[in-house]
């Protein structure tokens, strides 16, 4: 990306994330809509707070459905379809689990493992029931959760970025909170780097070049805990309810839509790079650069980026193409 005077950073604190905003005009009062676009949306579909359109369904849990807004039922009808997909370790439902552990936040915990038992029983995403004609939500158990975390920022992401096309913009590129989107491409592509896991929060092992794309990490050192030697991290295996155990480091994805990069870095978790990169086969689309704990970095692909190698501390493998 050109760092010259043509280019003006906003910034933000949103969704408990900093937010930065790049754009090619000094344009503050566009920066500052872009902003509320993001708080409103997070009002909508948080569940860190006590209200928004997420927990008024939560809070009726076994009780009644609840009418949401349009935006709000599509994004819960993507998210359960994605959890339905085969051996998907995405889970809309996960919600339960994920705020008895607490990784993250104060009070985090292991929980007893009947406690778990006891609540993968309210995580089945069949029993979120969709009303297509009245916009209804309806978790069919008592204790369900909807948690849309880790969807929530790339499904933002991509309405910034249609937000400032709409409003003339041609290029622009949206951080939330590590989760990137970009519209249009300046001269030489943008330039995106891919954080060393578990190292200084500046520190880069690579580098990607990419060209009107989204690219959004996943990883193992974003949050965790560390108890009785034992590390635990915030992507939970839906079928077990323990953190996802795997080679994994972190993930990142490529795609043209934040939201499908911020759902395939769960997806990809939960398969690992074997068969991460067999089920992306299927998904020209989408690509992965992955980080293992044994330092190494694989793509899946190199159609739509070029990774530049930033840390000799780490091993470039696999395809190159
Ligand atoms: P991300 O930062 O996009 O990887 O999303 C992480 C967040 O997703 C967590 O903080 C939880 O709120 C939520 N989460 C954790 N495990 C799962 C899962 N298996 N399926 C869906 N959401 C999950
Ligand atoms: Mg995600």
């Amino acid at each position: 990306m050109p760092d010259d005077d043509r280019v003006y950073h906003y910034s933000a604190v949103l969704m408990g994330s900093p937010i930065l905003l790049t754009l090619f005009s000094h344009n503050e009062a566009l920066a500052a809509k872009a902003f509320r676009l993001i708080k409103q949306y997070e009002d909508l579909l948080t569940v860190n707070r006590a209200d928004s359109e997420v927990m008024a369904i939560n809070h009726a849990a076994g009780r009644h459905p609840v009418a949401v807004s349009r935006p709000v039922f599509e994004l819960i009808r993507y998210a359960k379809a994605a959890s339905l997909l085969g051996n998907s370790a995405f889970n809309l439902a996960i919600g339960p689990l994920v705020k008895r552990w607490r990784i993250g936040f104060q009070g985090d915990s292991v929980p007893p493992a009947n406690e778990i038992q006891a609540l993968l029983s309210l995580t089945n995403p069949t029993d979120v029931v969709l009303n297509e004609a009245t916009s209804r939500v309806f978790l069919a158990r008592p204790g369900m959760e909807i948690d849309l975390g880790a969807i929530a920022k790339g499904y933002i992401a991509d309405r910034v970025r249609d937000f400032l096309r709409k409003e003339g913009e041609t290029l622009g590129l949206i951080n939330l909170g590590g989760n990137i989107q970009t519209l249009g491409s300046p001269e030489g592509g943008w330039t995106v780097g891919i954080k060393k896991p578990f190292g200084e929060a500046d520190a880069l092992i690579g580098s990607l070049h990419i060209e009107n794309k989204s690219v959004v990490t996943s990883g193992t050192y974003e949050r965790y805990f560390e108890r009785d030697g034992k590390r635990y991290h915030h992507i939970l295996n839906p079928r077990t309810g323990y953190p996802l155990d795997n080679e994994l480091d972190s993930v990142t994805i490529i795609s043209t839509d934040s939201i499908d990069g911020d759902l395939w870095t769960t997806l990809i978790y939960g398969l690992g790079v074997e068969k991460g990169c067999a089920a992306l086969r299927a998904r020209p689309d989408i690509e992965a650069v992955f980080v293992t704990k044994a330092h190494e970095i694989v793509c899946s692909s190199r159609r739509h980026f070029r990774f530049t190698l930033l840390d000799n501390r780490y091993r470039l493998t696999g395809n190159t193409v």
